[in-house]
């Protein structure tokens, strides 16, 4: 399991590179500038966070249950 060298493909041209390379992930500077070339054209896809009105509702209501019971042990006089 152990590896004395960490290699990785080129993203672009899946050429094995060495971690220790310059352009590490990447082969070359062309190729990363092809990569980021990629996702500039959208070539990827990247998904999105789903954002869940209800859930945020649900997680409001837990707060404010947590702080109503929390204000009947303000005896303290500080
Ligand atoms: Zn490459």
């Amino acid at each position: 399991m152990a590896k004395k060298l960490k290699t990785l493909r080129c993203p672009t041209c899946k050429t094995i590179v060495l971690a220790s390379g310059e352009d590490f992930p990447f082969c070359s500077d062309r190729c990363r500038r092809i990569d980021l070339g990629k996702w500039a054209s959208g070539g990827y896809v990247i998904s999105s966070p789903i954002h869940d009105p209800e859930l945020l509702d649900e997680l409001d209501g837990l707060r404010d249950r947590g702080t109503s019971s929390s204000s009947g042990t303000s005896g303290d006089g500080e």
